[in-house]
């Protein structure tokens, strides 16, 4: 069975992650999208509430799971025994960013596999940040987001 890790904030997951991850799919039996823990980093949902976000958004989508790490994804990668990283990118300004990404990754495991899919049109425009300021405007978030992410913000 391959097995593929998607690691990021996901804070909230969105459309465009769903996507890049139905894509993974279907090169990988299985991709685990893993939250990770920064406590450097203030995130606007909790641990609790974005496993649970996501597990509702990927319940028909097979093959699809969901964990969190408070370490590193490297040895994350190491414990579930794979080596493939997927990661998404919209423009030049992610790949920038996902250059210096991979060289920690790589720092740590020069085995490591970056897997990168660009993101479909559709989805060029959509991050975690702009859902929350769309939200705090008071705009419709649903073509967005995964019903689960709504109704969090709801309960918000
Ligand atoms: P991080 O904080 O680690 O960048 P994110 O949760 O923002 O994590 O994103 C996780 C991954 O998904 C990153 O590789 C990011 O570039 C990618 N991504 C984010 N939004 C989109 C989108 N709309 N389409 C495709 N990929 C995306």
């Amino acid at each position: 069975m391959s097995l593929a890790i998607y690691p990021g904030s996901f804070d909230p997951i969105t459309n465009g992650h769903i996507d890049i991850l139905k894509r993974a799919l279907k090169q990988f039996d299985e991709v685990i999208i893993l939250v990770a823990i920064n406590p450097n980093k203030s995130s606007r949902f909790s641990i609790e509430e974005k496993i649970l976000m996501i597990k509702e958004a990927i319940k028909y989508i097979n093959g699809a799971k969901v964990d969190f790490t408070d370490g590193q994804t490297v040895d994350y990668a190491h414990k579930v025994n794979t080596r493939y990283l997927i990661r998404g990118y919209r423009n030049k300004e992610d790949m920038i960013f996902e250059e210096e990404i991979a060289k920690v990754y790589r720092e740590q495991d020069k085995e490591i596999q970056m897997i990168y899919l660009k993101a479909a049109d559709k989805y060029l425009n959509i991050s975690s940040t702009l859902i929350d300021e769309y939200h705090k405007t008071g705009k419709d978030i649903s073509k967005f987001v995964p019903d689960s992410v709504v109704k969090m913000y709801q309960k918000k």
